[in-house]
Order: structure tokens, then sequence, then C-alpha cells
């Protein structure tokens, strides 16, 4: 069978990799389909002579000699309604979950329906609501109408980027994905569209990203901080709680719409998360969390080339909702299962190995897809913003951060927060290093305005204390605890009781899991007038072994349940008691 692009024949097949022969039209990125069973597969290479193709299936009943079609068009997305709470693979194929005591014990994701399931249900049928009228003039971004996709999130359909005109045949009511809803230009235009997933989606400009994504974990919040449309890094060994906290996050971050890429991690730890997640309520409507979700999956029993291409197929999605004016989130879990798999990749092409068997392109593809974060202009008339926030896991061999992928995304990533496998060991969750963690962006201003006038001075002297407190405890294990004065043990504990009762978390305690802005800033300054009171006392003549025994510190364990209302009155009546207990 001949196609209008020319049919090519496999020449050879290694692995995931394919290299075919007979298609000297083929342009490189370009889909085809790989032998009988049409393996849908990428072009990644042209040789003289032939095409390198890397086939998104196992490649296991490939011969010499089976047909390859050339598809004519890149690896792309279908964008449209119905993407949010659902489960599709690194190449947006829809997936259904096998119950665990199905065939598969590890509760490996399965294609739904086959490989053929469009990604988009092209019979559902959308409650269109047009915000034009015929005759209006529109152009790329500017907002032709909406659907209610979920309770938490009405879609914008937006007219394509290169299109503009008057509008005409405007339709209200029930449509389909394919259906169209206005012609502009004369041009029919449908919800479906779609995005090739290698190539940034555009936007009307970038803008400075000085407004927090909002986390609800303290330790991220109130000292190492995410900008909307920033960056994160997650390293941390295997057990350090990874993706726990990339599953918070994706629980608790205010973000209009969360897409969360697991790539290359187990089948039964994915299994949880898929088993968790539509069973989870958005904190901020009450509706299943799922309906503000999109999850992309590709365990590692999963083929691999699928895995390079699923933060790809992710990212884009991800600035669809941009597009639409939205905040998104992305996590990443994990960015070296990706890694792994661009070295697989690369392996079989036999290219010349960079750092520890990675291709020399790590850190330029790593730097592009972070890139694709950020808080921009959307392209329309309306003046819209819109936001992705990235987030990666990073999973080190043996938690050596020296590795190749924990380098690189630390020279691209505005926020680091590391991992430490000690404090994981101490049950001290989430397990992030004050020591070694950081963020770039300046954030001060939003909390001082939104928060507390004195949120900087607050954090600052957070920061500074561990940092003391970091120094004392190497004191202490050089000389013993009598070689510091009473000063010096007060501080030893304020810094003890800022990380057991505001940088310890608990995710799995519902009131301890999320904890608003308002309550970190009410718990950070009860940390810091109780330090002061215990200090005062001291220079008051108390005996140290009197200020550090005091029976109402023990309410600082109590904070994290505070509530946003009271917060700020439970503080002060914290400090005043501590105050009042010294001076008696
Ligand atoms: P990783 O993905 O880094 O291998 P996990 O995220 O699976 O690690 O975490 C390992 C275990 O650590 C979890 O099963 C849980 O028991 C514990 N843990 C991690 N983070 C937290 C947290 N924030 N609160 C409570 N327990 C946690």
């Amino acid at each position: 069978m001949t196609s209008a692009n020319g049919a090519g024949a496999v020449r050879s097949v290694s692995g995931p990799v394919v290299a075919a022969e007979g298609l000297p039209e083929v342009r490189l990125h370009n889909v085809v389909e790989v032998g009988r069973q049409r393996l849908p597969g990428e072009v990644i290479r042209l040789d003289a002579d032939q095409a390198v193709i890397q086939v998104y299936e196992s490649t296991g009943g490939l011969r010499a000699g089976d047909p390859v079609t050339d598809l004519g068009h890149p690896l792309q997305v279908e964008l449209g309604p119905g993407l949010l709470g659902g489960i599709f693979d690194g190449t947006q194929r829809p997936l259904t979950v096998l119950a665990r005591d199905g065939d598969d014990p590890h509760g490996r994701p399965m294609l739904a329906g086959g490989g053929d399931t469009p990604s988009l249900d092209r019979r559902r049928r959308w409650e269109f609501r047009p915000a034009v009228a015929e005759g209006d003039e529109v152009g790329p971004g500017d907002v032709l109408g909406e659907v209610q996709e979920t309770s938490a999130l009405a879609h914008r359909v937006l007219v394509p980027a290169g299109l503009s005109g008057a509008v005409g045949a405007v339709r209200a009511g029930p449509v389909t994905v394919e259906e169209p809803i206005a012609t502009v230009g004369g041009t029919p235009v449908a919800m479906l569209q779609r995005s090739p997933v290698r190539q940034p989606r555009p936007h009307a400009g970038a803008l400075h990203a000085d407004v927090p994504l909002i986390t609800g974990q303290r330790v991220i919040d109130a000292l190492f901080p995410v900008a909307r449309g920033g960056t994160a890094s997650i390293p941390g060994g295997f057990g350090t709680g990874k993706t726990v906290l990339e599953t918070s996050l994706a629980k608790w971050a205010d973000a209009d719409v969360v897409v969360y890429v697991a790539c290359g991690e187990r089948g039964n730890e994915l299994a949880e998360v898929l088993e968790e997640f539509p069973a989870l309520e958005d904190p901020r409507t009450s509706a299943p969390l799922m309906e503000r979700t999109v999850l992309i999956a590709n365990t590692s029993n999963m083929p691999v080339a699928a895995r390079e291409a699923s933060v790809y197929t992710g990212i884009t999605i991800a600035e669809f909702f941009r597009d639409q004016g939205y905040d998104v989130a992305l996590m990443a879990d994990s960015t070296s299962r990706w890694g792994e798999a661009l070295r697989e990749v690369s392996s079989r092409l036999e290219e010349v190995p960079g750092e520890e068997g990675y291709p020399a392109y790590l850190a330029t593809r790593l730097a592009g897809f972070y890139e694709r974060a950020g808080r921009v202009r959307c392209l329309g008339g309306d003046g819209r913003e819109g936001s992705i926030t990235v987030i990666g896991a990073v999973s080190p061999p043996g938690g050596d951060f020296s590795e190749p992928v924990t380098q690189h995304s630390l020279r691209v990533t505005g926020a680091f927060w590391a991992l430490d496998a000690e404090l994981a060991r101490q049950r001290h969750y989430p397990a992030v290093d004050p020591g070694r963690s950081y963020t770039l962006y300046e954030l001060d201003a939003w909390f001082a305005a939104e928060v507390g006038a004195d949120w900087a001075d607050l954090r600052r002297g957070a920061l500074e204390l561990l940092a003391e407190e970091r120094r004392l405890l190497e004191l202490v294990a050089l000389l013993g605890a009598d070689a510091l004065d009473p000063t010096q043990q007060v501080t030893l504990r304020s810094g003890r009781m800022l990380r057991e009762n505001f940088l310890a978390q608990s995710a799995f305690d519902a009131r301890d899991a999320h904890t608003a802005p308002p309550v970190q800033y009410a718990m950070l300054r009860a940390l810091r007038g109780t330090h002061q009171a215990m200090q005062e006392a001291l220079d008051a003549g108390r005996p140290p072994h009197e200020v550090l025994a005091a029976e109402s510190l023990q309410a600082l364990g109590r904070m994290r349940h505070w509530e946003t209302a009271d917060a700020a009155r439970r503080g002060e009546q914290l400090v005043r008691s501590v105050q009042a207990e010294l001076a008696r």
C-alpha cells in the first residue's frame, strides 16, 4: 500500500528504535505507523538513506520488511473539553486501570478499548455557550464561548492561532468536539484542536513571576516559595518522600488545573495515586479533585519511548489551559526516569554518550522542558493572564546529588527543595533540608502585602535560626551540651520547636496536610514570640533550666491545627501565656 507520503519498510529493530527505508519524503518528528499492528512511532533522526524511529509500543513482533507509513504530521495531542478527569499514556491514549486483583497484580494501566480510541470522546455532547455574535471581528486567542467542562472549570473555546476574521454560523447548545461551533473568516472552528507537543504554544508575552503558588506546605510557602509560572525541582533518594510531596502539591496547590505526569514510576505506586485521586476533594470547590486534574501515566513497565514523550504531552496540555487564562501546575514524577528513557533511546541510536551515559543533549532537553513554564499574557483581546508552574521530582541513584539530572535541574529551576535521607529516617516529613534548599523567587513583597507586613522578617529570622541551630548542633557534637551558654541553649530549643512544630507536616493528617498562609504567619509569629519571651526571661535572671522547662511552650505542638479565623488571636494568647509563666 502506498500512502500519499509513500510507504517504507522496516530495515532493523533495536529495542524501541526502528530504522526504516523507502521514506524519502518523511520529515523529522513526523509520526509514523510501524508494522502490521500499526505501532505508533516518531521519526527522531534522518540519515541519508533511512529514517530512525522511536516506537511507542513494544517492538517485539516486528521484522525487517514490515511496512512503515508516514502520517505526515508531527507528534500532537488533541485539545478540547474532556481532558479534565482523564488518564492518558505518554502519547495521550486513554487509559483505564485494571483492578488490582485483575490480570495484572500491579494495577498496570491498560489502554482503553485498544490503541484506536481517540483521546477525546467523539460522542459526548457539551453545552456550548457562545461569547460572540455573528459579525464580530475576532483574532487568535479570542474567546468564542465556553462549556462547563467540570464543576471546577469553565472551558474557554478560543480562536486557534493563525485564524482571524468575522464570526459566522455561531451555534449554541449541545455539540460534540468535532462539530463546528462557529466560523471565523469563513473557516469552521470546532472545539477539538490539535497541537504538536514538541513546540511551545504561542502567547502574547512573558510576565514577571512575582506572585507565589500557594502550596499549603509550610516549609515551601514560608521558606522556599515558588512563583506562579516558576519552576521547582525536588531531588531525593529512594523513599525520601518525593511522590508524597508531589501528590500533596497536586492536592493543595492553589492552581486551577493540575497536570500530573507519572513518569517511569512503578505500576503499583501509580495505582495508589490513581485510586487516591478520584476519592479526593478539591479544598477550594469541594468538587472531586479529578475534575481539575489530568493524569499522564507511563509506568516503568510501559514502553520507554512513550515515557520520553509524556512530559511534552503533559506540558502541551498545560499550555492549552494556560492559554484559556488559567493557572496550571504540572508535576513530573520523576524527571530522572524521563532522563533514563532519553539515555536508553540514545544508546540504541549509538550516539556518543556524555556524562554517566546520558546523551550530551540532556541539559538542553531538560532546560527546554522547564522553559515552557511561565506566567504569560495570553493571545486574545481581553488581556487574560495564565501560568504554568512546573515541579519536577528527581530521583538520583543512591541519593547522590552530583549526578547529571540533579545538577542540570538545579541549574534551570528557580526553587530547589532538597529531600534528605537522614530527615526521612527520623520521619521528619516533608524531608526538605533547609540547609541545602533554596528559592530564587522574590515573593516577600506579595506576602507582606497579602499576609503580614513583617513576613520577610519572620522568614529571614526562621532561616537564620535554622542556620544558627545547625552551627550549635555541630558545636554540641564536638564539645558536648555543656559548651553552650544559656542564650545558645534557648536558640537550640527554638530551632527544634520551629522544625518540629512548623517545618514538619504530615501529609496524612487531614488537619495538618494543608496550612493557609495566614495560619503559617501566626505560627511563625508565635515561634518568634516565644523565643523572645524565653530570651527576656533569661535576661531578667530566670535560670535557664526553668526557662527551657516552661509548661506553656507545649501549646506550640497544637499550632498545626489552628484555623484561619482565629490563628492570630491564638498566637498572641500563646506568647502571652509563655511570658506570664516565665514572669511568675
Ligand atoms: P519516594 O517517592 O521519594 O521514593 P515516597 O513519596 O513514596 O518516597 O515516600 C516514602 C514514605 O515516606 C511514604 O510512604 C510515607 O510513609 C512517608 N512520607 C513521605 N512524606 C510524608 C509526609 N509529608 N507525611 C507523612 N509521611 C510521609
